[in-house]
């Protein structure tokens, strides 16, 4: 039985202040939820996380980074270590976002490395893969996750795979509001976890969270988590606002339902 994970991306937002203001108020609004039944994670910008971190320290909410570097620590100017972000609270790291590899030039290669620094070191990575719009019209989608996934996951075993989520993201349906179909979307998540299966085994494979990632929002999350292969959701814009994140929780919470 998978348990769906809403994780908020807030991106390059929000000062220290407006974080921790943030995560006051999810704490009210979700007050009814059970931890039992969902995973919700925030991921803050750096400078916030251990402010935040404060806040929720003894409430089920987990804290996330959204990217590392995979040495532990030296002269890596500007980069941040798995251990320090541990040191913050950290309980996941987002890798590989479509952002990141597009703007900051991370490759599949640098992808496992972070993916394998994050496990030595405790985290749970949430590894983001997907296509570009180009590559959706060329008819390339799934050529394009099998080498993300293929080469994000070398070398990581199927134990270690319970400790992962894969978040499909369309690089088309990111920030646009252009939002993949939910047939589109569990299209693509039905491939992913097939590819699991042969890559590890079939209990991996129905184990394996799979969320989808690209403009989430509270009108259309119900659609998209009655999927059969959808499980949660990686949230950009609607996560910075508690209202529209705590619909997307509870939203999510009432459409998903998987044996
Ligand atoms: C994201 O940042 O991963 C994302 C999906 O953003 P948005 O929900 O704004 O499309």
């Amino acid at each position: 039985m998978r348990k769906p994970i809403i994780a908020g991306n807030w991106k390059m937002h929000k000062t220290i202040i407006e974080s921790v203001d943030l995560v006051n108020d999810l704490k009210v609004s979700l007050a009814d939820v059970s931890p039992d039944d969902i995973t919700v994670i925030v991921a803050p910008v750096f400078t916030s996380l251990y402010a935040v971190h404060e806040v929720l320290s003894k409430h089920w909410i987990k804290l996330s980074a959204q990217n590392l570097f995979w040495e532990e620590k030296g002269a890596y100017t500007g980069e941040i270590s798995p251990s320090m972000l541990t040191d913050c609270g950290c309980n996941y790291c987002i890798i590989g976002h479509s952002e990141r590899r597009q703007y900051f030039g991370e490759t599949d290669e640098s992808v496992n490395r972070k993916i394998r620094a994050a496990l030595h070191f405790g985290l749970s990575p949430i590894v983001c893969v997907g296509e570009s719009l180009d590559q959706r019209e060329s008819s390339q989608t799934f050529q394009v996750i099998e080498k993300q996934i293929r080469g994000g996951f070398s070398d990581i075993s199927s134990l270690q795979m319970g400790n992962i989520t894969i978040a499909y993201e369309p690089i088309w349906a990111i920030g646009t509001g252009k939002t993949a179909t939910p047939e589109q979307a569990n299209e693509v998540h039905a491939y992913i976890r097939k590819l699991i299966s042969q890559l590890y085994d079939s209990k991996t494979a129905d184990q394996q969270c799979i969320q989808y990632g690209g403009s989430v929002k509270p009108n259309n999350v119900n659609s998209l988590m009655e999927k059969p292969d959808i499980d949660g959701a990686l949230v950009g814009g609607a996560s910075l606002e508690a209202e529209s994140f705590t619909s997307l929780v509870l939203g999510t919470l009432k459409a998903y339902s998987k044996a």
